[in-house]
């Protein structure tokens, strides 16, 4: 193992269902319900799961731009929710977040200048005379000209736009970043010359990525580890290869059934799952997974499957093992 940058220790991030007159809190959502994790020095971790599973919950409060309910993160040995205001200030340029949408994410109102260089200013790194060339060096790594500090967002096409949002995150050079879906508002043909850009960055920069995505093929080609997440938990988290050969939790088996292989005349057994994903208000006993699982057994509705390693960095939580 190497030498971790984040951990987070059995996080749980519950949000409040407020119901009646009085607003009081009935019930709670359980987005992310104890998910344990590192994520290591340069490393990327993919995150995958469904909509609506957590993982984008877990990137967020990760950054604690969300409060935990239980649980710790830690960010080179400090406890991000231990900080006080000015600390957390201090490390919040080493950790950084890419937005899914590259629409909604920019503010039309100002140029690519002004919120590329936003957080130069606001952290005070750099004397003002010095940030446009900061800003246009940044650019230029992310595959856009020096020019384009005039534009405004509304002047460049969905790829570009995500290579400004990537940009305005390496700005201050971060040492972790959570990219959240970072490439599934774009067309396909553009989707894999983000990530390649987002690999060569890593590459040249040395930071780590929390990479969440619906898509097990996306994560394939970024990710060193793989975490798969059900209802708030991870179920399986096993490095890259180890995950795509060699699944062992019926919910990865029945997601990567359905990424297409590359030899276009091999063909997988598609996994159908059965029914909806159930509301995390109100989770399944036992094992979360065993309404959907084609393998369940008496035990999965009433024990909670112990997430263990099986081996290699390999964990899994499933009674079948
Ligand atoms: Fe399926 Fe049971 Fe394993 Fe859950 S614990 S994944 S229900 S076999």
């Amino acid at each position: 193992m190497g030498e971790a940058i984040v951990r987070v220790e059995n996080l749980k991030t519950y949000f409040p269902i407020r119901g009646g007159i009085l607003q009081k809190t009935v019930g709670f959502v359980k987005a992310v319900d104890g998910v344990s994790l590192y994520i290591n020095k340069g490393e990327t971790l993919g995150l995958v799961g469904e909509s609506g599973c957590g993982k984008t919950t877990v990137g967020r409060t990760m950054l604690r731009l969300l409060n935990k309910t239980e649980g710790d993160v830690y960010f080179k040995d400090r406890n991000v929710f231990e900080l006080s205001k000015k600390d957390l200030r201090k490390i919040r340029p080493k950790m950084q977040i890419i937005f899914q949408d590259p629409y909604s994410s920019l503010n039309p109102r100002l140029t690519i200048g002004q919120i590329v260089g936003e957080a130069l200013i606001d952290h005070g790194i750099l004397p003002k005379s010095e940030i446009a060339g900061r800003v246009q060096e940044v650019l230029e790594i992310c595959g856009l000209a020096p020019y384009h500090i005039r534009r405004y967002p509304h002047e460049f096409s969905g790829g570009q736009r995500q290579r400004i949002g990537i940009a305005r995150a390496l700005i201050l050079n971060p040492e972790f970043i959570v990219a959240d879906e970072p490439v599934s508002a774009l067309d396909v043909s553009i989707q894999s010359q983000i990530v390649n850009l987002m690999c060569d960055l890593q590459q040249k920069m040395g930071f780590s990525y929390l990479f969440i995505s619906h898509d097990l093929s996306v994560v394939k080609h970024i990710s060193n580890r793989i975490g798969v997440m059900y209802l708030g938990s991870l179920v399986e988290l096993a490095p890259k290869n180890e995950l795509y050969n060699n699944p062992l939790h019926p919910y990865t088996k029945a997601l990567l059934s359905a990424v297409p292989l590359p030899d276009p005349t091999l063909k997988r057994e598609r996994i159908i799952l059965k029914g909806d994903i159930p509301s995390p208000a109100n989770p399944p006993s036992g094992c979360k997974f065993h309404t959907r699982c084609s393998y369940a057994m008496k035990k999965c509705s009433e024990e909670c499957p112990q997430y263990k390693n099986v081996g290699g960095e390999h964990f899994v939580a499933c009674h079948l093992l």
